[in-house]
């Protein structure tokens, strides 16, 4: 039996894919990236929603981490980046590339994706397609089954091993083909409908920019990025203050040696922030930190009291916490 690998986000569209393909009597194995930057609507994240869709359809799940590669890709990716900072292009070369490997480890004989044709206006547009199978060694190997019939026939499309003639003809950004393909094939929970990603979020965008402006990309500085509000306080150092209660203990879990922790008195609650960087031993840089989480104190006093821990030493300063506009000036 013809075996083929399909690049399961968790979303609607690679669920379709997959299901048509799986109809046509082909062996579907799935296959999910884990990269950092996935926005699911469920708190839970794309991996946990691949599985539900590949227990759904019965088929094996691999799941494979490209968050190195990712990461490197998104230092400098050779064709640029969208509208934020999301590198589709390059994004998609290395998924196709790393379910290349996949491929050729499984014994596969093609590759299926949810793409949908004009759906994406990067890495989308069938020149785009083309560009991306081409840099990532797989022209013609990949099949999109929703768009199939609108594009060249591809390897598995020319020696038979799938009929066109079954395959699809969408194209765009509308969902409504796809809300009736759902309906027919009794998918009712497609938690991801659209897939998401967080590189495609102008707030988060900055944040990213950021941190390859200042050499930090690592998956350590990444982790912070969905927690709190984010201060460039030195071209080495940042501060990253919590919102609310969950930003403060998971600001407060993701500490690293070397790192500074800023947390209320007991008298005065209110906001937690880690500082990561170099520069904390010097007594003004965390005067500095100290003046800007005090900012976020319930209290609104005039002097804010501020326990400081720090290479495993705690003091309590009293400062005057910044007003909105000093804060500002910090703000990524
Ligand atoms: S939106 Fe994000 S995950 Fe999707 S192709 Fe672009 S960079 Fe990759």
């Amino acid at each position: 039996m013809i075996k083929a690998i399909s690049l399961i986000s968790g979303g609607l569209d690679s669920t379709l894919a997959t299901k048509v393909i799986m109809d046509q009597g082909v062996e579907v194995i799935a296959a999910n990236f884990i990269s950092p930057f996935c926005r699911c609507d469920h708190k839970v994240g794309c991996r946990h929603e691949a599985k539900f869709v590949s227990d759904e359809l019965k088929i094996p799940l691999k799941m494979v981490n490209i968050a190195k590669d990712f990461l490197d890709v998104l230092k400098s990716p050779k064709h640029g980046y969208g509208s934020n900072m999301n590198p589709c292009i390059d994004c998609r070369i290395l998924m196709l590339k790393k379910a290349k490997e996949l491929m050729d480890e499984l014994g596969a004989s093609f590759l299926i994706t949810g793409e949908v044709l004009g759906q994406r206006p990067m890495s989308q547009r069938r020149d785009a397609m083309r560009r991306i199978e081409k840099d990532a060694g797989v022209l013609g190997l990949v099949l999109r089954p929703l768009s199939a019939k609108l594009l060249e026939p591809t390897i598995p499309e020319e020696k038979g091993w799938v009929d066109r003639q079954k395959l699809l003809s969408i194209s765009g950004r509308g969902r409504r083909p796809q809300m009736k393909m759902a309906e027919d094939y009794h998918i009712k929970d497609y938690p991801c409908p659209a897939g998401g990603c967080l590189l495609t979020d102008p707030a988060f965008s900055k944040r990213i920019k950021d941190l390859i402006g200042h050499n930090e990309l690592t998956m350590d500085d990444v982790k912070l990025l969905n927690h709190g509000r984010h201060f460039r306080i030195a071209d080495s150092a940042k501060l990253i203050v919590g919102r609310n209660e969950h930003d403060n203990e998971m600001l407060r879990g993701l500490r690293k040696e070397g790192d500074i922790f800023l947390t209320p008195t007991e008298e005065e609650p209110g906001a937690s922030a880690l500082g990561r960087g170099e520069g904390f031993d010097d007594t003004q840089a965390r005067l500095l930190a100290a003046k800007l989480v005090s900012r976020y104190f319930d209290c609104k006093c005039a002097i804010a009291k501020i326990v400081v821990l720090y290479k495993g030493k705690e003091e309590v300063v009293e400062v005057a916490p910044f007003s909105e506009e000093e804060t500002r000036k910090y703000l990524v």
